[in-house]
């Protein structure tokens, strides 16, 4: 046997992958290799190694590969030394089994309040086939009566970690009132702007404890385990479970998560059997997510695990220029925890729409026009267009953009149907036949097909 090819590809998602020997285009040899175990111990424990045998045009070949955390090694060795029109190719396989029926036992949408977040999540609801258990974060003091008026009455969690609180509004308020009386007098006063600060945890926990009475929540305390939980952590945490018998642990930092999560759960103990604990990987290693819901699955305690992560890499987005079409990391991150034998998680997202709006969240992100669809097969793939026309380049405006969007992409059809079908849902429906768009209109009929999508798989 003489080796005719000797190739090692760098790979940093360790699915199960294909690999093919072709002879010109035609396939003469497929098998799939295992990807490598990252909770194992030692770097060579993780190795799968796989030698297959194949004959092709009477030429015996053997093909011996290596998948370990660097990549796939790979030699082709033949019983001639002839490797003209031959080649190897390899192809992440997500495992389409895994969409049986009940494969996702619950969907939390996370939202960030808006005027309409209750229609969203009654959309996602009628159409759902699995329970949908919604996220909402208000971060507005100002929001919290439109909530409690027009909000979502289902069980939600219910997130007020990062409020911030309006503090001159009766003041403003009087200003008001004084203004509409004296319009016309030149003593007429300024209205001062709006002064925030957020608000302590005291006050979000009255406000938990005051919405509570009304609504049905499910209280969020948020976590960082970068530290352990100190003397102010244990006060609210402790009155926290003084009032509720349920709450979510929102974990928003993990780096010494192994180290210092146990401080918290101890706090949360009596209550934690009938709790949750929700992980937003974003921007977080493969390894690193297992070794987090490993921890707690092995823990004494078992609340729900929610697993939650951003639709598409922001990063590659802005690399890809000219691309539309990304894989749906969220999602293909939640199919590959089967691998792990990690069952019995929920899933979240951002409906498909990266962390909120990106301007909220990327350094130096502008508004764009934009849609952001994930396709109605499968939702394994996004689409997202951000159109800017030239006038509007460096200007955080996008009137003419979002014209530009409807006249020559949704008008036209040039979208693929594959992300925008009329047929497929009524935020769908409203898109294609929409007579003008603004940021925050796609946003919220994006939401709402994204969404939908989920619900339905
Ligand atoms: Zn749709």
């Amino acid at each position: 046997m003489n080796m005719i090819l000797n190739d090692l590809l760098s790979i940093t998602q360790y699915n199960n992958t294909k690999i093919k020997v072709l002879f010109n285009s035609d396939s003469i040899f497929e098998n799939i290799l295992s990807a490598p175990d990252i909770t194992s111990s030692t770097p060579s424990k993780a190795e799968s190694n796989k030698v297959f045998n194949f004959t092709y045009a009477d030429i015996d070949y053997e093909l011996r590969t290596t998948f370990n955390l660097i990549g796939i090694a790979y030699q082709l060795l033949s019983s001639n030394n002839n490797s003209n029109n031959i080649t190897i190719e390899t192809e992440a396989c997500i495992d389409n089994s895994t969409f049986y029926s009940g494969f996702m036992p619950t969907y939390t949408p996370i939202l960030k309040y808006t005027g309409n977040t209750a229609a969203i999540i009654e959309s996602i609801e009628n159409e759902a086939n699995k329970t949908i258990m919604p996220l909402i974060d208000i971060r507005k003091d100002g929001d919290i009566n439109n909530y409690l008026e027009y909000g979502y009455d289902n069980l939600h969690f219910l997130d007020l970690s990062v409020l911030e609180i309006m503090r001159n509004r009766v003041y403003r308020d009087s200003i008001k009132e004084r203004r509409k009386k004296e319009r016309g007098s030149p003593s007429r006063p300024e209205l001062p702007g709006e002064e925030y600060t957020s608000a302590t945890r005291g006050e979000i926990l009255d406000l938990y404890i005051q919405i509570s009475e009304t609504t049905t929540i499910i209280p969020t305390i948020r976590i960082d385990t970068t530290y352990p939980a100190n003397s102010d952590d244990i006060f609210y945490v402790n009155k926290m479970r003084e009032n509720f018998t349920k709450v979510i642990i929102r974990v928003m930092g993990m780096d010494n998560f192994s180290i210092n999560i146990n401080s918290y759960l101890l706090l949360l103990a009596s209550i934690l059997s009938d709790s949750y604990i929700i992980f937003e990987f974003n921007s977080i290693q493969e390894a690193k997510e297992v070794s987090v819901l490993n921890t707690i699955q092995n823990s004494e305690y078992s609340p729900q695990i929610i697993y939650a992560k951003e639709t598409a890499d922001f990063d590659s987005i802005k690399r890809e220029h000219g691309d539309n079409y990304f894989e749906n990391i969220a999602l293909s991150g939640y199919l590959r925890l089967k691998q792990y034998n990690i069952e019995n998680i929920w899933f979240a997202d951002y409906c498909g729409y990266e962390r909120d709006t990106a301007t909220s969240y990327i350094p130096g992100m502008k508004p764009n026009a934009k849609l952001h669809l994930v396709d109605n097969k499968d939702a394994k793939k996004i689409c997202i267009y951000k159109i800017k026309v030239e006038e509007e380049r460096g200007t955080g405006k996008t009137k003419q953009s979002m014209i530009y969007l409807v006249d020559e992409y949704i008008r036209k059809d040039n979208i693929n149907i594959l992300y925008l079908d009329p047929n497929h849902c009524d935020a769908c429906t409203e898109l294609y036949n929409i007579e003008s768009l603004s940021l925050a209109k796609s946003k919220s009929i994006c939401m709402r097909h994204n969404g939908i999508t989920i619900a339905k798989l």
